[in-house]
């Protein structure tokens, strides 16, 4: 059982689990099913009005409900894409973007307090991995999402803060719960999982035969390249990565998708673009049948530490009509948000920086 500072949390079980928590306690069989909805409701004990204030007092002392507090919202004046800074229980902060597609409403959810994986030019490695997030904290990013908008969300991206393969039980788990008919019962389909790379951990999640998308993040088709940006690539290159994902398709038969962020005079010239071809060709094709591929081309977004900068609009568009030329899927992907610094890290980090500049004048 997950226990925070000594209480059960009970938002990181399923409602088996919690009936037999409540069992042990003596609290009858049918108050699972209350307690669990108005969890999933994002209601806290205090609102759970339809049980006894005793009742309420007891669970308190020996349960949480873990979720997550709203300490900033960035609405998007463009597109409605709507930037969330959550408070969670130790005070740490992460962020997830709702965007609002034709498909339906979108959650992009942080797996980790910062990340261990060191991407040059990411902003949310810069200050290293904090801790990773609990089940509860990865579903309260949906629910109190859910809460404020009003409205449904139906698919999920794992593409927030943090590495969610280096936090591989608690998001395996989170997996199951949000995909529960008795919790959120957002389908596997409509959930993509986005990696640095983790080739062991790619072996795992194949094993599951879970139908989530998997999403690789490439960002380059050479190991020199990749490594220079990537430092996984030091322990996992291009061709065993390349590997995982066959086994992954032959496993789950789910088309993968890869992302490559086109930084300006890094990855982003013609010959770059030729090499990605090749260099997914000769993977996907190795030993059998080649397995369906997307890719998403990223212009970067500028992190001001990184000094990366995105690439012009016509290398884009050559980058993305040489992979097509070549064969491959590839699309440029839309930017939502883009007034309100939409992207992974990036709110966090300016959020601590000024915490940080407040703590100066305290000092001063
Ligand atoms: N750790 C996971 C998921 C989080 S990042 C992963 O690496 O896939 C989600 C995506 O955003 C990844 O493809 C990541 O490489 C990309 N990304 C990170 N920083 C970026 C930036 N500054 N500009 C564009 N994409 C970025």
């Amino acid at each position: 059982m997950i226990t925070i500072d000594g209480r059960a949390d009970l938002l990181s079980m399923n409602l088996t689990e919690l009936g037999e928590f409540l069992a042990a306690l003596g609290v009858e069989k049918y108050r699972a099913k209350q307690i669990y909805g108005w969890m999933v409701r994002g209601v806290g004990f205090d609102g759970m009005t339809n049980l006894s204030k005793s009742l309420r007092e007891r669970l308190a002392e020996s349960a949480v409900v873990n979720l997550p507090t709203i300490e900033r919202r960035l609405v998007s004046k463009l597109d409605g894409t709507v930037k969330y800074l959550f408070g969670l229980y130790d005070g740490n902060l992460i962020e997830s973007v709702f965007m609002r597609y034709k498909h339906g409403n979108t959650l992009c959810v942080s797996s980790e307090v910062g990340c261990p994986m060191g991407c040059r030019f990411c902003a949310s490695t810069l200050g290293g991995l904090v801790r990773r997030l609990l089940p509860s904290e990865l579903l309260g990013q949906i629910i109190a999402a859910e809460r404020d908008t009003g409205e449904r969300i139906s698919n999920i991206v794992m593409m927030g803060i943090g590495e969610p393969l280096d936090n591989y039980d608690n998001t395996i788990k989170f997996l199951r719960l949000v995909s529960d008919p008795d919790g959120l019962d957002i389908g596997s389909r409509h959930i993509s999982l986005s990696t640095c790379g983790l080739v062991d951990k790619i072996d795992e999640l194949a094993k599951l035969e879970l139908q989530i998308t998997l999403s690789i993040s490439l960002h380059a088709a050479d190991d020199e390249t990749r490594s220079s940006i990537m430092p996984i690539n030091k322990k996992w290159n291009i061709s065993s990565l390349l590997d995982a994902c066959r086994r992954y398709f032959d496993a789950t038969g789910r088309r993968i998708s890869f992302e490559y962020t086109l930084i300006s005079g890094k990855n982003d010239s013609p010959a770059y673009a030729k090499r990605l071809a090749a260099a997914l060709k000769r993977g996907l094709y190795r030993n059998s049948r080649p397995f369906p591929i997307h890719v998403n081309l990223i212009p970067v977004n500028e992190v001001a530490e990184t000094g990366y900068r995105r690439s012009a609009p016509e290398a884009v568009k050559r980058f993305c009509e040489i992979l097509s030329a070549e064969g491959i899927n590839a699309t440029v992907r839309r930017k939502l948000g883009s007034d309100i610094n939409a992207s992974c890290g990036q709110l966090r980090r300016s959020s601590l920086a000024a915490e940080n500049a407040a703590d100066d004048t305290v000092d001063d």
